[in-house]
C-alpha cells in the first residue's frame, strides 16, 4: 500500500513537471547492492571538494534567502542537482528526500545563474528540465517502512558556516525500509577535512577529502570508557550559543559530576565532533517543535552506530528515521561517547517533563 502510494507521488512530480524529459520511468524492481556503495560514497567525496572550490569563489548574489528566511546559496542547490544525477546514473532512479527544490532560489536570478554556472562548469550535461526535475524529485513526502530504498540528501548542512567561514557538511544516508543502511558525511572542517562513511555492519571509516583515491582510510572508533569523576566532558553547544544553551549544556554534563567544557558546532558537524574526538557529547532536541528534519540527522545516526558511539532518544530508544521529512517519534537526538548517553538522556528527559514538552 505504501510503496502504492510513493510510486503514484513520484509519478506525479515525474510526469507532472517534465514528463518529456524523462521518457518512461519505470519503478525499482530490485534493492541497491550495499557492496556497491562506494560509488555512492564517491560521489560525496567529490561533491565535498566541489563544494569547498565554490566556498572560495562565492559571490554574495550566490548567498540568498527562502522564503522561511533560511540562507541557502546556489552552491546549496547546484550540489544537490550534481549528487542526485550521479547517484541517478549510478543506482537508477529511487526515491529521495532532500532539502532543496525548485524554490529554493526562489527565481533569484543572479544565484540561479551561478548555480547553472557551476553545474557546466562540473560536467553535468543536462538541460533545465533535467535540472527541474531532479530538484523535484527530492520532494518524497511518505513514510518509509514499507520502501526498499530512500535516499535521504541535505546538500550542505550548515549553510551558514558555509558562508560564515564555520562547520558545514554535505550529508547522505540511504534508508531500508526506514533504517539507515549507508551514510556518507562530508567534513571539510574537521580533522583536514575528511569523509565519514559507513555501511551497515561494516564500521565508520573515515577518508582524507584532498587526497583523492590515494588516501588511505581509517577506521573510527569511539571510547567507551567513562571519564573521571571531576574531569572535563566536552559537549557540543551552537555556534550562536544564548546564555541559557550555554547554562543548560553545562548542566546536562554538571550533573553527571563532571567539569563542561563547550564546543562550538551547528549542522551534523557536531555529531562528527564526537565521532573523531573532539566532543564526548552532542544532542539535539525537538522542544515544541514538529520533529527534527531527517536530513540533519539520518547519516549520524549509522556513522555513530558503526563508529560505537551511543545514540538514542530521551528515553533511550533508537531514533526512527522511517516517518517520512521530520524525526516525528522523537524528542531528542542524543549522541554521545564515553558511556555518557544513558546519563545525558535522563537529564533531557526530565528537562522535556519540567518544561511540559516532548510525547
Ligand atoms: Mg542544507
Amino acid at each position: 500500500m505504501a510503496v502504492e502510494r510513493w510510486r503514484q507521488g513520484f509519478e506525479d512530480c515525474h510526469y507532472g513537471t517534465a514528463r518529456g524529459s524523462v521518457g518512461c520511468y519505470a519503478p525499482p524492481m530490485h534493492r541497491i547492492d550495499l557492496e556497491a556503495l562506494d560509488l555512492a560514497a564517491d560521489i560525496m567525496h567529490d561533491a565535498t571538494n566541489l563544494a569547498m572550490a565554490a566556498r572560495r569563489a562565492l559571490p554574495p548574489e550566490a548567498i540568498v534567502r527562502k522564503h522561511d528566511g533560511s540562507i541557502v546559496t546556489a552552491v546549496d542547490v547546484a550540489l544537490q542537482v550534481f549528487i542526485l544525477d550521479a547517484l541517478e546514473r549510478e543506482f537508477g532512479v529511487r526515491p529521495v528526500i532532500a532539502e532543496e527544490d525548485n524554490e529554493s532560489l526562489g527565481g533569484k536570478l543572479a544565484a540561479e545563474a551561478h548555480c547553472r554556472a557551476l553545474l557546466r562548469e562540473w560536467g553535468f550535461e543536462g538541460d533545465e528540465a533535467d535540472i527541474h526535475r531532479l530538484l523535484c524529485a527530492g520532494s518524497f513526502d511518505r513514510p518509509t517502512r514499507e520502501v526498499d530504498d530512500v535516499w535521504v540528501l541535505d546538500p550542505i548542512d550548515g549553510t551558514q558556516g558555509f558562508v560564515d567561514g564555520n562547520h558545514w557538511c554535505p550529508c547522505l544516508a540511504l534508508l531500508r525500509h526506514g533504517e539507515p543502511v549507508f551514510a556518507s558525511n562530508g567534513y571539510p572542517t574537521l580533522r583536514g577535512g575528511v569523509l565519514l562513511s559507513a555501511v551497515r555492519g561494516e564500521g565508520t571509516w573515515s577518508y582524507p577529502l584532498d587526497a583523492g583515491d590515494e588516501g588511505e582510510p581509517t577506521r573510527l572508533g569511539v571510547s567507551r570508557e567513562p571519564p573521571v569523576r571531576g574531569s572535563a566532558v566536552r559537549v557540543v553547544a551552537p555556534i550562536q550559543t544564548s546564555e541559557s544553551q550555554a547554562v543548560a549544556r553545562r548542566a546536562v554534563v554538571e550533573a553527571g559530576g563532571f567539569e563542561a567544557r563547550l564546543v562550538h558546532a551547528d549542522s551534523q558537524a557536531k555529531y562528527g565532533l564526537v565521532l573523531l574526538d573532539e566532543a564526548d557529547i552532542a544532542y539535539s532536541r525537538r522542544g515544541h517543535g514538529p520533529g527534527k528534519y531527517i536530513w540533519d540527522h539520518a547519516g549520524a545516526v549509522l556513522l555513530a552506530q558503526e563508529a560505537g558511539a551511543w545514540i538514542g532518544d530521551t528515553d533511550g530508544r533508537p531514533i526512527d528515521c522511517s516517518r517520512g521529512r521530520r524525526l516525528e517519534a522523537n524528542n531528542a537526538v542524543i549522541c554521545a561517547a564515553r558511556g555518557l548517553g544513558p546519563a545525558v538522556a535522563a537529564v533531557l528527559s526530565a528537562r522535556d517533563a519540567a518544561e511540559g514538552v516532548g510525547r
